[in-house]
């Protein structure tokens, strides 16, 4: 079952019932590992990498059958795009480093033009860099001061240990949207603010700890660059061929050392020694690190029990409800009207979107989300009902011309067996000041990695490439 060189497995074969692990018969690994990486997203192929890199032997067990986790390719009319992560920035100096590494070239995504947007019954057009100029003008003057009054809050948080900020106990006592009511009197201005947290999290803003969301913001450097895709900005830069290439380069190396379709059904740790057992294999090492998403571990046994701040921290991690859909034209037919291609519509199902076309083609590609409460629902019609609505919004925003796309692609993020939602997961009040603290603490030979485990950037590739590197530093200074 090693290797990347396996066959493709058919769509459920990864599917194995966890239930059937105990009447399989167990092979055991020849010789004992430095090191088991779970999981092959970024986290863990980053951590794999830092390790081999170093000399250690490293084995990599993934539960599906591919590697990249949220990072997936996909194709639209012949073209390669991500159905997963696709944005970066030249800030993350992690990422950056990849892209250099893998020679991956990148591009900035198209904001030529105005962006299509309505909060309230107010529709406008306008620059994405002037979006609040579609605001009405108290509105607008009330979203600076929330904003301002945002940055303050944020400038006492330490991303390090957001559960030992001074106000940490009366942050985390309440929801992004309980913190607004009391203090944002605007409706337009609170309807900004869910707008954006549900772009961010696919999540409502009820639903989230203001503390956690304080932490998210101060790790990547404040609410602009969350929201923004100029320079600087989290949306700002794609990658010719896809962002999911970062996966590739750092798994071909591995080689055999990568094995696809074995999830890790327990870890039980010794004094010697720590042993992972799959549906069908047992493998022993010195360390292990922990690259899978919070949500997927609790269908892992970990012998001895974690400790229990980390087990009630898992249960609270909470991931968000998204469907990511790409939409295909012969031409980006938007960008001759004057359009960016950009929607932000805070009333519709369907939207932000996002003009994702490559540079070296003439076809016209726009990529977008169903988020949070509107995932909940549009994930249990059908394809079609839900590429009705889809083309209906890009009408509405675009024109005509939209209703007749050359291809249609979609991923829904929320039924990921081995993702459980996106785009990373998030915290409800109460649980960071409790349970915080155990986050990134090992538990004797076993070391955590993962986007959720990132002090800066958390949330994004960029944290689980720096999550991973710094589990492998962990693993390595204790390797004995
Ligand atoms: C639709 C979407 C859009 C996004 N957009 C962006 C973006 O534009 N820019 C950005 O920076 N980030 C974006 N993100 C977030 C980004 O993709 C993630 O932060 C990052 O990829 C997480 O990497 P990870 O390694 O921490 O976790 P994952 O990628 O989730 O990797 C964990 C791996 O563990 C595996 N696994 C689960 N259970 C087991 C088990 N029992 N045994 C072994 N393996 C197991 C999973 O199959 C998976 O491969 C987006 C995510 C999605 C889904």
């Amino acid at each position: 079952m090693n290797g990347l060189s396996r066959p493709p497995l058919s769509p459920n074969e990864s599917d194995i019932p966890l239930d059937t692990q105990t009447s399989m018969t167990f092979t055991d690994s020849p010789e004992p590992d430095d090191c088991i990486v779970l999981g092959a997203g970024m986290a863990g192929l980053s951590a794999a990498d830092a390790l081999r890199r170093s000399g250690y032997r490293v084995r990599v067990l993934e539960a599906r059958d591919r590697f990249g986790g949220r990072l997936e390719p996909g194709t639209i009319a012949g073209h390669p795009i991500d159905l997963g992560g696709m944005w970066v920035s030249p800030v993350q100096t992690a990422v950056q480093e990849l892209i250099d590494r893998f020679g991956i070239r990148v591009y900035e995504m198209n904001l030529q033009g105005r962006l299509v947007g309505r909060v309230g019954d107010r529709r406008f057009q306008v620059p994405e860099e002037a979006w609040d100029k579609g605001l009405p003008m108290l509105s607008r003057l009330r979203l600076g001061l929330a904003a301002s009054r945002i940055r303050r809050l944020m400038d006492d948080i330490d991303p390090e240990r957001p559960w030992a900020s001074p106000r940490a106990e009366e942050y985390d006592r309440e929801t992004v949207a309980s913190w607004m009511n009391r203090n944002i009197r605007d409706r337009t201005v609170r309807e900004v603010v869910d707008f954006t947290v549900k772009s961010v999290f696919c999540a409502e803003s009820n639903e989230l700890s203001l503390l956690f969301w304080l932490f998210y913001l101060k790790a990547l450097g404040g609410l602009e660059v969350a929201t923004q895709g100029g320079p600087g900005g989290a949306q700002n830069q794609l990658c010719v061929g896809g962002l999911h290439q970062l996966a590739t380069g750092l798994a071909e190396p591995l080689g055999e050392a990568l094995h696809l379709s074995e999830p890790a059904v327990s870890v039980t740790q010794t004094d010697s020694g720590v042993t992972v057992r799959t549906a069908g294999a047992t493998y022993r090492a010195k360390r292990v690190i922990c690259a899978v998403p919070p949500t997927l571990l609790e269908h892992i046994d970990f012998l001895p029990k974690l400790p229990t701040p980390r087990q009630q921290l898992l249960q609270r991690q909470v991931m968000g409800s998204c469907i990511k859909i790409w939409v295909a034209w012969e031409r980006p037919f938007w960008r001759n009207q004057g359009y960016n291609g950009m929607i932000a519509d805070a009333q519709a199902d369907f939207s932000p979107v996002f003009d994702a076309g490559p540079p070296d083609s003439d076809i016209g590609l726009l990529a977008g989300f169903i988020e949070g409460r509107a995932a909940d629902t549009w994930s249990d019609q059908s394809e079609e009902a839900r590429r009705d609505m889809v083309l209906k919004t890009l009408e509405s925003a675009l024109g005509p011309e939209a209703r007749h796309p050359i291809d249609y692609v979609e991923r829904d993020w929320t039924g990921e067996r081995w993702s459980r939602g996106c785009y990373g997961a998030f915290l409800p009040p109460g649980a960071l000041t409790r349970f915080g603290h155990a986050i990134r603490q090992p538990f004797g030979r076993i070391h955590w990695a993962g986007t959720e485990t990132a002090s800066v950037w958390s949330g994004y590739v960029e944290g689980a490439i720096r999550s991973g590197r710094r589990a492998a530093e962990e693993a390595a200074s204790q390797m004995s």
